[in-house]
C-alpha cells in the first residue's frame, strides 16, 4: 500500500481538523451528525487542553518523566513486538498497577523519519518519548479523576428494541484530548495526531524493508 500524503503539508493543520480527521476513523462516529462531529472534537479537545494547564500548573518547569515519577507512574521501555493483532504500538498505558509502556521497536521507525525539520515542525523542542509519555499521563489523568471519560461523554445508539437502547462510546475522543494534553503541556507547534500520518509512511515502508 501507498500513501499519497506529504506529512509536511499536514503541519500547519489546526487541531480541530485533525481532530476531525482522527474522529472520522473511529468506526462509531458517522453515527453522530456533523455537527455534534464538530462539539465533540472540541470538547475533547478542550478537555486534554485544561487537564495538561492544572497539571502544569502543579509541576512547573518538569518534564513528563518526572511528572509520571511524582505521580507514581513508572515508565518501562519494552523491547516486545510492537505489532498485536493490526495495532501498532507506540507507547500505552494500564491502570492496575499504573505503569507506562515505551515501545523502542514501535517507536524507531517513526524516529528515524522524524529527523531534520519534520521533527522541529511537528515537535519543536520536545522528543518523541515526551509526547508519548505525555499523551499516557491524560489516559492516567483520566482514571484518577471523578468526571466521566470523554470516550463516554457522546454515546450513539447501536441499535435499539422497544425502550432498550444499546449504546457505543466513541475511543477517538480520548486520542483526540490525550494529543491536545501533550501539545499543551509540551507547547508543541501541532497536534500530535499529525505523527499518526508520518508513522503511517514510516511503518509501511518499515515493513516492506523487513518483509524483503
Ligand atoms: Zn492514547
Amino acid at each position: 500500500m501507498t500513501c499519497a500524503f506529504q506529512p509536511s503539508e499536514f503541519m500547519s493543520a489546526t487541531p480541530e481538523t485533525l481532530g476531525l480527521a482522527m474522529l472520522q476513523r473511529d468506526p462509531h462516529a458517522w453515527r453522530l451528525d456533523g455537527a455534534t462531529q464538530q462539539a465533540a472534537v472540541h470538547d475533547a479537545l478542550a478537555d486534554g487542553s485544561r487537564t495538561a494547564q492544572a497539571l502544569r500548573a502543579r509541576f512547573a518547569g518538569l518534564a513528563p518523566q518526572q511528572i509520571a515519577c511524582e505521580l507514581g507512574v513508572p515508565i518501562e521501555l519494552s523491547d516486545d513486538d510492537p505489532m498485536v493483532g493490526s495495532l501498532w504500538r507506540f507507547a500505552e498505558y494500564t491502570p492496575r498497577p499504573a505503569r507506562i509502556r515505551l515501545f523502542g521497536r514501535g517507536l524507531a521507525p517513526l524516529d528515524r523519519a522524524m529527523a531534520g525539520t519534520l521533527a522541529q515542525q511537528a515537535l519543536g523542542g520536545a522528543t518523541l518519548q515526551d509526547v508519548f509519555v505525555a499523551h499516557e499521563l491524560f489516559h492516567h489523568a483520566e482514571t484518577t479523576r471523578t468526571e466521566p471519560p470523554v470516550a463516554r461523554r457522546y454515546r450513539p445508539t447501536l441499535f435499539r428494541i422497544g425502550r432498550w437502547h444499546w449504546r457505543t462510546g466513541i475511543a477517538a475522543l480520548a486520542e483526540i484530548a490525550a494529543g491536545a494534553f501533550a501539545q499543551t503541556l509540551l507547547d508543541l507547534p501541532c497536534h500530535p495526531g499529525v505523527l499518526d500520518l508520518v508513522a503511517m509512511n514510516a511503518i509501511s515502508s518499515h515493513s516492506h524493508r523487513t518483509r524483503a
